[in-house]
Parts: structure tokens; sequence; C-alpha cells
């Protein structure tokens, strides 16, 4: 599976994680279907139901 992601940074939701293995199902009424993802090696992934932004805590991609 290809897992590279091009999306823009700054998107509406980020969400800061501990695994490089992530699972998404959506908010409330815009739900979707369970999936999961691997961050990439910055420590990012996108959602590409949601456009949810996982990031990893303390990795470059951690801004906080
Ligand atoms: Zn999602």
């Amino acid at each position: 599976m290809n897992n590279t992601q091009n999306y823009p940074r700054g998107a509406s939701l980020d969400e800061l994680v501990e695994t490089t293995r992530v699972s998404c199902a959506g908010n409330g009424i815009s739900g979707h279907p369970k999936v999961y993802y691997d961050l990439n090696e910055d420590g990012e992934a996108w959602c590409f139901y949601c456009s949810k932004h996982f990031i990893l805590k303390g990795s470059s991609a951690d801004n906080s």
C-alpha cells in the first residue's frame, strides 16, 4: 500500500499521538468507517476521510 500522502499542512484537525500507528473513525456527526494509518518518517499522518492530522509527540512535526 502506497502510504505517501501529500496534504497541505494546517489541516483543520490536529491530534497529538504517542504511537506510530493510529486509528480514526471521524468524530460525531462526521464519523466514517474506522481506518488505521502509520505515521510517516516525519511523524505525521492525515486521515483520507476527515483530513484529521496526526502528529507524533516529540517528532519533528510536533511544534508544541
Ligand atoms: Zn478520520
